[in-house]
């Protein structure tokens, strides 16, 4: 099976682990910073904190805007669960604003159009690896005196205009699951040119202290105070070594990304009346986290989950990225969020397929998915007979 995405470690990698594992820092060490400091340099921005998950990472970002019962971020549909849940984590409201047909990104207009009174984030997702409209997301922000934040999951590496995801929002979550561009088994970043947003991660992803062990450790003192309350988030040395070490794979890895995305769609150019990758928009890299096609509806209606089905039998990892998340029953149950909330999501999901996409895919991998995806969409063609 070759799957949607995985992890690329070498043995370079895990030789940094095992370094790190003799050096006698197990947990918060000098390799959690040395990490954070690669990864800002990468991204372009003054501060990079690195905690235990992705997930970690926005309910830290909630946390440090003082969001809380009573305030409303807009969020997108087409995103993993976490973009939201970190809203519900604080006691704030998530409020779905629909996509653009092409891109599945945050529509800028359907985004302005749920802004309220109690408005006080939004929360851009870079689906795919595709940037926001980052130009007229913030000029909307500015606008309305909200804060812009990115769910850069998708999309480190990732650049807009010349500036790359990480760099372009008042602070971004990024995450390190061993599917998304870079692994630290489990983990995660925000990156910020805010001063002040950064100091309080640091102290949020630990239990709200505002010192570490080292530097108590240092000014030989036992005595911490607890400012707020923080969660344990920490992420391990051992953790931030392999980050490091699969951060200067990264632009290789990016490399190979873009390359096989661009060998599907020279491959699809002419099945255009099957299938549409999403668009890509000018000024933008992208960083394929996903390479998303669209089955056309006219021809495949109804036939998605047989063409998934068949697709996983051949040993295609297929996947469809997301349900929207307001139609999960927790959603359904918390927001009494209904079907209808936004149409172009909806109709994107029955429509969707993520193809394999990683470093690792060889070229005969990606031929192998080409032949099978049109052979399997040729079976399941309106008026094909399927013996
Ligand atoms: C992976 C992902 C997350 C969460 O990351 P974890 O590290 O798994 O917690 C959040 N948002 C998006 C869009 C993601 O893809």
């Amino acid at each position: 099976m070759i799957p949607y995405s995985r992890q690329t470690v070498d043995e370079e990698d895990i030789e940094a682990v095992v370094a790190a594992l003799r050096s006698g820092w197990l947990t918060t060490g000098p390799a959690v910073a040395e990490f954070e400091e690669h990864l800002a340099g990468f991204v372009g921005t003054e501060h990079a904190v690195a905690l235990s998950s992705g997930t970690a990472a926005l309910h830290a970002i909630m946390s440090a805007l003082g969001l809380g019962p009573g305030d409303e971020v807009i969020v997108p549909p087409m995103t993993f669960a976490a973009t939201a849940n970190c809203v519900l984590y604080v006691g704030a409201t998530p409020v779905f604003a629909d996509v653009e047909r092409d891109t599945l990104l945050l529509d800028p207009r359907e985004a302005e159009r749920k802004i309220s009174p109690r408005t006080r984030a939004i929360i851009a997702v870079d689906y795919g690896g595709h940037p926001c409209d980052y130009r007229r997301l913030r000029s909307i922000a500015d606008r309305h005196g909200l804060a812009l934040i990115a769910d850069g999951c998708h999309a480190l590496g990732a650049e807009y205009n010349g500036a790359r995801v990480g760099s372009l929002a008042d602070a971004t979550a990024f995450s390190f699951h061993p599917v998304k561009h870079i692994t630290t088994g489990e983990g995660g970043a925000v990156t910020t040119g805010l001063e002040k947003v950064a100091g309080h991660i640091r102290s949020f992803r630990n239990h709200g202290i505002g010192t570490d062990f080292r530097a108590r450790q240092e000014r030989k003192t036992w005595h911490y105070e607890i400012d707020f309350l923080g969660f344990n988030y920490r992420i391990s040395d051992l953790q931030c070594a392999l980050g490091t070490s699969q951060l200067t794979k990264l632009p290789r890895f990016l490399a190979r990304r873009r390359e096989i995305a661009e060998h599907y769609s020279r491959s699809f150019l002419e099945h255009r009346d099957c299938l549409v990758p999403l668009a890509l928009r000018d000024g933008v890299r992208h960083a394929y986290h996903l390479y998303v096609i669209r089955l056309r509806e006219e021809e495949f209606a109804g036939r998605r989950s047989s063409i998934f089905k068949e697709l996983q039998e051949r040993g295609v990892g297929v996947n469809v990225h997301y349900l929207p998340v307001y139609l999960h029953p927790l959603y359904r149950e918390r927001l009494g969020a209904e079907r209808g909330l936004c149409p172009r999501g909806e109709a994107a999901y029955e429509e969707i397929l993520s193809l394999p996409i990683h470093p690792a895919m060889t070229a005969a991998d990606t031929d192998f998915v080409v032949k099978m995806l049109l052979e399997v969409l040729e079976r399941n063609r309106r008026g094909a007979s399927r013996g």
